[in-house]
């Protein structure tokens, strides 16, 4: 006969409000970085008779294949990209934050993941239920992202290599590549509006559709919180079997059966953890000295490492780029020649041309034609 487990109640305050706060202070902050870079652009567009705003260098933050490779050189040279440097603070606090407490930036920071998770509490709402596609058809979609990395890793890494990530990091593309971002959503062609309609629908149905299936960043730091050391831990001896872990589970992991949590889908969001009823059975724990690290602990560590970090880059002067106010408004002029290389034979043109070229040529070579890089050339002398 099975002896019934006496139950200490877990009484512990739930986290997920200040979650919620955290989240919100964060999108809040997004978009203040984005009217202050709207401001910026107008002053552009105005060919510099508007009142003047100062680029905003979080916006660098919506630039994580640039940021990427710009940690990538910084890990290899030692320097630090000019035109978007506080973009290579910010993917190191990230990929930071992930080391230490796991994939938290997507439940704690990131906008996007923010978003997922209210459209996700409003399907809820909706249909009462959860969806969740077939495991087979799971698998395959949750490869996806690490799919689009890898092409990333490859096109970077054996495609380009430094010199030629250096070469891309100072044309001219990769300077206006915030404000070409901004023209693809003020002017949004009808394709990507229907992406995006796609990707809302979708994740009312399936809970964070875009992270859990498509995100390349996602996927990377995955990866990264694969190696972190604290995991969230099951005590079996005191567990009832209750299912409310899995249950509160926005990954639909299975936190009932496994004694730790090994996933690189575990958002270190805390639900679990809040949802069990029994004390001190589920925690987040080091693996190395078995300590449980409290929900607060980890709210203030996520918020604290990207602070410090982003702190660290405007106290020693790698905040704001170098780029003038006269050289936007040349490059803003200029901005629709310039083009960057897509597919594989491109890149390697790009390669072979950057090898052979002086350093002139790498900031021009991304131009269409001829007679745009001679222009280009008088004006970047
Ligand atoms: S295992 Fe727990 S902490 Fe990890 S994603 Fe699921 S609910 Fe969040
Ligand atoms: S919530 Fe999960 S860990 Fe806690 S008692 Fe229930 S099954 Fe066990």
């Amino acid at each position: 006969m099975k002896t019934k487990k006496k139950i200490i109640r877990n009484n512990e305050k739930g986290i997920q409000k200040y979650r919620f706060l955290i989240q919100s202070a964060f999108a809040l902050l997004c978009i203040w970085i984005g009217i202050d870079f709207y401001l910026f652009v107008h002053y552009l567009e105005s060919g510099g008779s508007a009142a003047f705003y100062r680029r905003p260098p979080g916006v660098d933050g919506f630039l994580p294949i640039s940021s990427f490779m710009s940690f990538y050189v910084f890990l290899s040279t030692g320097k630090i990209d000019p035109a978007h440097p506080a973009g290579m603070f910010i993917f190191l606090a990230i990929v930071l934050v992930s080391l230490v407490f796991g994939k938290s930036f997507c439940s704690w920071l990131c906008p996007v993941g923010f978003i997922s998770e209210l459209i996700g509490d409003f399907g809820e709402k909706i249909f009462k239920r959860k969806f969740t596609p077939p495991k087979w058809i799971d698998y395959f979609l949750r490869s996806l992202k690490y799919i689009l990395l890898g092409l990333l890793f490859y096109a970077v890494f054996f495609l380009m290599g430094e010199a030629t990530v250096n070469a891309f990091l100072n044309s001219p593309y990769n300077q206006v590549a915030d404000i070409k971002m901004f023209y693809f959503f003020a002017d949004i062609s009808r394709f990507a509006l229907i992406v995006i309609g796609l990707l809302f629908v979708l994740s009312v149905f399936i809970r964070n559709f875009w992270c859990r299936y498509l995100c390349p960043y996602g996927a990377l730091l995955g990866l990264v919180s694969l190696f972190s050391p604290n995991k969230i831990k099951r005590n079996p001896v005191s567990c009832i079997d209750c299912g409310l872990c899995a249950k509160a589970c926005p990954a639909s992991l299975k936190v009932d059966k496994v004694k730790t949590v090994w996933s690189d889908e575990c958002t270190s969001c805390m639900s679990c953890v809040d949802a069990c009823p029994v004390a001190d059975t589920l925690d987040l724990k080091s693996l190395y000295t078995k300590k449980k690290i409290s929900k607060k602990a980890v709210a203030i560590g996520v918020v604290s490492i990207f602070m410090a970090v982003t702190g660290i880059a405007i106290i020693t002067g790698h905040w704001q780029n170098d780029i003038t106010r006269k050289e936007y408004l040349i490059h803003y002029k200029m901005m629709d020649t310039y083009t960057h290389p897509t597919g594989g034979a491109a890149i390697k043109e790009f390669k072979k041309e950057t090898e052979e070229s002086s350093s002139s040529l790498n900031k021009t070579s991304f131009l269409k034609n001829e007679a745009d890089r001679n222009k280009a050339k008088q004006v970047l002398r």
